[in-house]
């Protein structure tokens, strides 16, 4: 393995759902549901492989019915309008989409700007890119994690190229308000700096709204904006993302990804379309699920004794393990509770450039059935 990576290993996720298995613990570490979405959308998907669509390779930006679908969900959503033929392209799962980003738009020693704790891919990406990574971290302050803006300000040198934001955001839960959002949009544009935005929490919002940083003034010529159908649909599986952006980002992201996986996933493109076309009452009652499986879990974890951060985004929530009295180190606490309570999270430091900062902070996902929370809550309540 060369220098570039072997600092990251394996990631936590893998480590973390291998561990579960192991000991028959309740995973809620790697975030992905225990139910698959909605039936009609996996029945295109055997429509589609039926009829052979998209059983060969698909046209290389996308198949035209999901870049159509993708615009007009822009559109109807955030009344961003993009042309689907020059400014959409259809990737495998926001992953790609992020991986193809960075290495399209990098020179090698440009200064990337990630808020931490990030993604884990970023940190992965960026290198793989032969780009430098810059933490801006985001600090807890009132029950939740916030931007702070002069940081951010303080991060740009003149080797910055650009700005990676997640939002709604991985692992914290925080939702960027849109005075954090204007704010970015203004440095970005001030310092002539490019943006791509990891959206794929969008419709996974329980306060505040979401707003694309494409959508504000002199954004959307400088924005990769990222999402995926994993997180909207509960199909963690299927590996369809996309980007939106002005022609000549697209065709720049396009020039990479054409070598990463040239096409992507036929026959689940044309079920993601219609997935997309779905009536606001899917989006609505994903929320209401989510909200009320947030409530469940938020509320049992602080019941057991954990400092928790309520999200208002994403399905994650992330707790202190500090009032538990059992130490500060979410590592060792994280590989210790399968044999606690048979419970598995993931340790917030595996997130962060500045691991102290994320050492007592532990993640749990909450995309999972109620009695399944249930069961995890009464065997963390026995931690005390
Ligand atoms: N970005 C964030 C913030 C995520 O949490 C995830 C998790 N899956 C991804 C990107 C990757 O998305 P996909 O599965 O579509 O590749
Ligand atoms: N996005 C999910 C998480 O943060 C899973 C990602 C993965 O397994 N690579 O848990």
């Amino acid at each position: 393995l060369n220098r570039r990576l072997t600092e990251f290993g394996t990631t936590i996720f893998a480590e973390m759902s291998a561990l579960a298995v192991q000991t028959g613990s309740i995973n809620l570490g790697q975030g992905f549901p225990d139910t698959d979405g909605p039936e009609e959308i996996r029945e295109a998907a055997v429509r589609a492989l039926r009829a052979g669509h998209g059983n060969q390779y698909p046209p290389g930006p996308g198949v035209p019915e999901l870049r159509s679908a993708v615009a007009e969900h822009q559109l109807r959503r955030y009344g961003l309008e993009y042309d689907p033929d020059a400014e959409v392209l259809v990737t495998t799962g926001a992953t790609e989409a992020i991986a193809a980003s960075l290495l399209a738009l990098l020179e090698p020693g440009d200064e990337v700007i990630a808020l931490e704790p990030y993604y884990d891919s970023y940190a992965a990406c960026i290198a793989m890119a032969g780009g430098t990574r810059v933490p801006v971290t985001l600090r807890p302050h009132e029950g939740a994690y916030r931007l702070d803006l002069d940081e951010l300000r303080a991060a740009v040198t003149p080797r910055t190229r650009l700005v990676l934001l997640n939002t709604p955001h991985n692992p914290t839960g925080t939702v960027l308000t849109r005075d954090e959002l204007a704010a970015v949009a203004e440095l970005a544009c001030e310092r002539d700096l490019l943006v791509i935005t990891d959206e794929v929490y969008e419709h996974l919002v329980f306060e505040g709204e979401h707003i694309p940083l494409a959508s504000f003034p002199g954004m959307r010529e400088r924005t990769v904006s990222i999402s995926s159908a994993g997180k909207t649909f509960s199909l963690t599986g299927w590996k369809i993302g996309w980007i939106t952006a002005s022609p000549a980002l697209v065709t720049a992201v396009r020039s990479a990804k054409q070598f990463l996986t040239y096409v992507s996933g036929g026959p689940f493109q044309y079920a993601v379309a219609e997935a997309l076309r779905l009536p606001d009452s899917y989006f609505d009652e994903l929320r209401a699920d989510l909200r009320a499986k947030r409530d469940l879990l938020a509320g049992g974890l602080a019941e057991a004794g954990f400092g928790v951060y309520r999200p208002a985004g994403t399905y994650f929530v992330t707790t202190d393990i500090r009032p538990l009295g059992a130490g500060d180190d979410g590592f060792a606490f994280c590989r210790a509770l399968p044999e606690r309570c048979g419970v598995v999270a993931v340790p917030n430091a595996v997130f962060y450039d500045h691991r102290e900062q994320g050492a007592p902070f532990v993640r749990f996902a909450f995309c999972k059935r109620t009695d399944v929370l249930t069961e995890a809550v009464t065997r963390l309540k026995g931690l005390r």
